[in-house]
């Protein structure tokens, strides 16, 4: 398979190519050239296949040209070792959660697939350091998912006193591959520092520099396994009876869109969804393209949902150019929802008081956008994003008691930090990496 560029100015590059650079050179989205449909036998049968099983066929349409079987088929389950089950919430609403994986949210799938994909395609070379900026939930998830990758080895740039205990434990407590280096900055001097690193020709000749941004086609596409994973498990409890297949609803809560972004990819490839809705926080920029057609990205707002705060959604290129710019075919798949934070709080109350059912402040703003949108007939999924405990004290201030932190967060919190303090400028960080 040939990935182009949605900016139009760059070669088809290889999946290996597409891989390893993550953006293309003329700075658009790599899409793969064809979207290949799975056969109708594979959806009469997925109600009884594993997890792995329906993501080996989905990662098999989509890379199986570029990567042999076995191996594809080792990297897949290697990266699934945990379920992403589906939890009735109300009559019609199911939570699809997404946050079993190491780091207790979803991005665990793309970074571990990555990770591994990564290490396929370099095996035999000379080691690959990959340079990630983070304000907290990628670089855990970056961490983590390359954790212990023969090959490889992860810098993970943060600043200093910016990011909260939980998420700071995740990334600095693992050793091995992993090095953690804490900024005396802010999140927009670690993003500078990794800039300059890829722009510096002597760095990059003393050593191999890449990095494990989200908009990776490996990072983002392997999300569609959820999706899929999702109808399957509907699917079975369909034979109850009670649920009309042909229409469920699937709801994302939406930062970059690369979560929604994978599950439009699915339903290309023959996933019977019969629509979606993007929840937005208060940052509504692409609720407000719906409405209006008209697409203005602004500084984002800080919200208690804060892995959505995104003024311009990176992955908003890869949904106009899916649908080939049209406006009235995005409206006609997509529907969006933006809630404040007082919304988002009182949806996370008013749920937990009815239901049992504790939504993080993400998964909050999915369920309520089903709340409201669904129609007569419809059921619905909503996205679970990161498991509650991650926004510990801002879910238990909201409900008025503590929650239980989960053993694999515990495990991290009682790790020891290995941090490496750096000044901001350039200098300090290339003199750390040339002598490594
Ligand atoms: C990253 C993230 C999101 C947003 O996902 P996108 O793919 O950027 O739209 C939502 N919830 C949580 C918990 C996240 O970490």
């Amino acid at each position: 398979m040939k990935y182009y560029s949605t900016n139009g100015c760059a070669p088809l590059a290889s999946l290996q190519e597409t891989v390893v650079r993550g953006l293309a050179p003329d700075k658009g989205l790599y899409m793969p050239k064809s979207i290949r449909p799975l056969p109708q036998e594979f959806f009469d049968d997925i109600q009884d296949m594993s997890f792995q099983d329906i993501a080996f066929n989905v990662a098999s349409a989509l890379f199986g040209d570029d990567i042999d079987g076995d191996a594809l088929q080792e990297i897949v389950y290697d990266t699934l070792s945990f379920d992403c089950p589906t939890v009735q919430v109300t009559d019609n609403i199911h939570s699809l959660e997404l946050f079993h994986g190491p780091t207790l949210a979803f991005k665990d799938v793309g970074a571990r697939f990555m990770a591994r994909l990564l290490q396929y395609f370099i095996h035999d070379e000379r080691q690959v350091n990959v340079l990630v900026a983070t304000s907290g939930d990628t670089g855990s998830a970056v961490a983590n998912g390359f954790l212990c990758v023969e090959g490889i080895h992860v810098y993970v740039l943060y600043p200093k006193g910016k990011v909260s205990p939980i998420q700071e434990c995740q990334f600095t407590t693992l050793g091995h591959n992993i090095t953690a280096i804490e900024v005396d900055g802010v999140f927009d001097d670690c993003q500078r520092l990794v800039k300059s690193a890829f722009m510096d020709g002597e760095l990059n000749e003393h050593m191999r520099l890449t990095s494990a941004n989200s908009i990776n086609v490996a990072r983002f596409l392997p999300q569609s396994f959820y999706y899929f994973n999702a109808y399957a498990r509907i699917k079975k409890l369909s034979e109850r009876g009670g649920i009309d297949l042909s229409r469920i609803v699937v709801c994302v809560p939406s930062g970059n869109f690369g979560n929604i972004c994978s599950a439009l990819f699915g339903k290309r490839m023959g996933l019977p969804i019969k629509r979606f809705i993007a929840a937005n926080n208060a940052n509504s920029v692409f609720y407000e393209y719906l409405k209006t057609g008209v697409y203005t990205p602004r500084p984002s707002v800080q919200t208690i949902a804060n892995a959505m705060d995104v003024g311009d959604p990176s992955n908003f290129a890869r949904i106009l150019d899916l649908y080939g710019k049209d406006h009235k075919a995005i409206c006609a798949d997509i529907s969006g929802a933006t809630y404040t934070d007082k919304q988002i709080a009182q949806t996370i109350n008013e749920v937990f008081t009815a239901t049992g059912y504790l939504c993080d402040p993400h998964g909050a703003c999915g369920f309520r956008a089903l709340q409201e949108g669904l129609c007569e007939g419809e059921t619905g999924i909503f996205c679970e994003t990161a498991h509650p405990a991650k926004f510990k004290d801002t879910v238990e201030s909201i409900i008025g008691s503590e929650i239980e932190i989960p053993s694999k967060l515990q495990a991290f919190m009682s790790g020891e930090k290995q941090s490496i303090t750096l000044p901001k400028d350039f200098k300090s960080l290339k003199d750390l990496l040339m002598s490594r």
